[in-house]
């Protein structure tokens, strides 16, 4: 890959880590703010309350996974190991890393970790 390449997917992975920041931020700024809502109108019953609890810990669960993968994909392009299979050692596509720039697998190995 190319620096120009490296580059676009630096900025790529620098832009989704970003926003994933300030959703995460944002989350649980939304999360505190349902706490206080039910605390003094008290009308959200309990399951509700519990299941929307647990739908906004497995978004920011994810979201912080998410995160992790950026931050390696972006140690790996510092240390010149970007853009390929984590498992076959294979160039992984360019148009895949377009769609997720965080992808540590080739298509073929993904598939099959699937
Ligand atoms: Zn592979």
């Amino acid at each position: 890959m190319n620096d120009a390449d490296l580059d676009k997917f630096r900025l790529l992975l620098i832009q989704q880590r970003d926003e994933l920041k300030s959703s995460l931020q944002m989350a649980q700024q939304s999360t505190e703010t349902v706490e206080l809502d039910q605390a003094s109108v008290g009308r959200v019953s309990r399951g509700d309350a519990m299941q929307a609890q647990s739908m906004a810990v497995e978004t920011s669960r994810l979201k912080q996974q998410q995160l992790r993968k950026i931050s390696m994909a972006l140690s790996l392009i510092e240390s010149g190991d970007y853009g390929y299979c984590s498992i076959c050692d294979q160039d992984i596509d360019q148009r895949r890393l377009e769609v997720d720039p965080a992808a540590t697998m080739c298509v073929p190995c993904a598939s099959k970790q699937e």
